[in-house]
């Protein structure tokens, strides 16, 4: 029997607006999988019952007032770097245990507005920093394909809710891979939209230049209604780019008849698990069979990819969370004896170990003396890495590829291993450095753990990923597979 959870958002839609179903019904049925599954899974910080269901009870006379938007009536879970007026928003840290946000960030007002209900807010690593969800001062999220797995990161929480069916999609944010790798660890449709697309505005910033929201979803086709919803300019973030957002569901069904697919030799070279190498080509074939050309390309300065993140990234960081001190809001120290106290004790008390890692970094690479050698080289190669992307777009429409190295890896495995965990984000790091648009697709199982395919695009080519991404789950069924225990 097909339940509730089953459906995409798409399919949830049709049964909101057919009155098969209430918008209360779907949130309850919601609602009690989270009581049952997240003791055990860990993936939500904060539920939000009982606004949930009182947005709900809106939505529903909305929808029967014939005012609905596609979106109205859906539940969601948010990660919880999005700010959420009158509710608890951690960012995964101690510092924040005590934050109530005092206003919605711009992505959840505009689901809000759009009649999208907030299930509660999901776990994620310690301000974003992190590739297994286990730098989180709540603790680690477990993996609903297997339990002694992480989801990856960092937005782990938002991953596991959606695979577990506890809500039938989230938000998430990407940074180095946030959304994609913790998508293709969890067989799930992640996407992450050029820099600019959607506004950061109330989204705890990380690290500004890289940081980008988009959705964790079943499908294409979902993630296409959700980023929708999501998308356009802003006047509060001064990043947000002032271009329309096209109907991203329109053109799903384009056929790709001589797409020009571009493989990235430093991709295939080396350090990529031959079974997973397989599972990419598998996909490929079926990109072949749909009338698509596979083209190598070149991009020579990609592999300095992760060292130049972990220049860039640490140093906006130190930057952005200089803010939290003590003395304005956040977690403050037990009797200070004096400012210098409050600030050194607020910071040492409230951080993580990884966080405090890239502070240090970060002030260190921009420090007089280090500026240049560090921090200037490597906004300098950031450059050719962008730069050579562009070259690749001027031959092919998208470049496709894995997502991760290795599928999920055990609770544990990693955490003593700065470098081993950073080397995850080795594939999706590029993007965010060039402000590209990319997803994960699901493309199989090893060893019973999902494995996704990445697509990036050029900027503002999200309705071509969308649809490069949807003909593809049209041929297969990976994205439908639903974890034992979860059905
Ligand atoms: N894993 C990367 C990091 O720790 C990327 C994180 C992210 O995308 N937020 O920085």
């Amino acid at each position: 029997m097909t339940e509730l959870h089953h459906l995409t958002l798409a399919e949830l839609a049709v049964g909101l607006k057919a009155r098969r179903f209430s918008s209360v019904e779907l949130t309850q049925h919601f609602l009690s999988r989270i009581e049952r599954f997240n003791p055990a899974l860990n993936a939500l910080i904060t539920v939000t019952g009982e606004q949930a269901l009182q947005a709900a009870a809106k939505a529903d006379q909305r929808l029967a007032s014939g005012a609905a938007t596609p979106m109205t009536g859906l539940p969601i879970a948010h990660k919880d770097i999005f700010c959420t007026d009158g509710v608890l928003t951690t960012c995964g840290s101690k510092m924040l245990s005590n934050f109530i946000a005092p206003y919605d960030a711009t992505v959840v007002d505009r689901l809000s507005q759009a009649g999208v209900i907030t299930l509660g807010k999901a776990n994620m690593d310690e301000f974003a920093m992190g590739s297994s969800n286990e730098t989180s001062w709540y603790g680690p999220v477990k993996n609903p394909w297997d339990l002694t797995k992480v989801p990856g990161g960092s937005s782990g929480g938002s991953a596991a809710v959606v695979a577990a069916r506890m809500a039938p999609a989230s938000t998430g944010t990407d940074t180095g891979g946030s959304i994609r790798q913790p998508a293709a660890l969890t067989s799930l449709t992640g996407i992450k939209p050029t820099y600019g697309r959607v506004s950061r505005y109330g989204m705890i910033a990380f690290a500004s230049s890289l940081d980008q929201a988009g959705t964790l979803t079943l499908s294409a086709e979902d993630a296409a209604m959700m980023l929708g919803a999501m998308a356009g300019f802003d006047p509060r973030d001064s990043t947000s780019v002032d271009a329309p957002v096209p109907d991203y569901t329109a053109s799903l069904d384009q056929p790709l008849a001589g797409l020009k697919i571009g493989l990235l030799k430093e991709f295939f070279e080396k350090g990529l698990d031959e079974a997973n190498g397989k599972l990419v080509r598998d996909a490929l074939k079926v990109y072949e069979a749909l009338g698509a050309k596979l083209v190598e390309v070149s991009l020579p300065n990609l592999p300095l990819s992760v060292p130049t993140y972990y220049v860039v990234a640490p140093a906006e960081c130190s930057s952005n969370l200089s803010r939290f001190d003590g003395v304005r809001f956040g977690y403050r120290c037990e009797k200070p004896v004096d400012l210098l106290d409050l600030y050194k004790r607020s910071r040492g008390e409230g951080f993580g170990a990884e966080v405090k890692r890239r502070i240090m970094t970060g002030t260190y690479v921009l420090s007089a003396g280090y500026y240049d050698a560090y921090y200037l080289k490597a906004q300098k190669i950031r450059r050719l890495i962008a730069d050579d992307f562009e070259r690749a777009f001027g031959e092919v429409d998208v470049l496709i590829g894995p997502t991760s190295p290795t599928p999920a890896f055990d609770i544990g495995a990693q955490t003593d291993d700065p470098i081993t965990m950073y080397l995850n984000d080795i594939y999706t790091i590029g993007a965010n450095l060039a402000g590209l648009p990319a997803m994960s697709i699901p493309c199989g199982f090893l060893g019973g753990l999902p494995v996704g395919l990445q697509i990036i695009g050029p900027h503002f080519a999200e309705a071509k990923l969308l649809n490069v991404a949807h003909r593809y789950q049209q041929e297969t069924q990976w994205h439908k597979q639903i974890p034992a225990g979860y059905e």
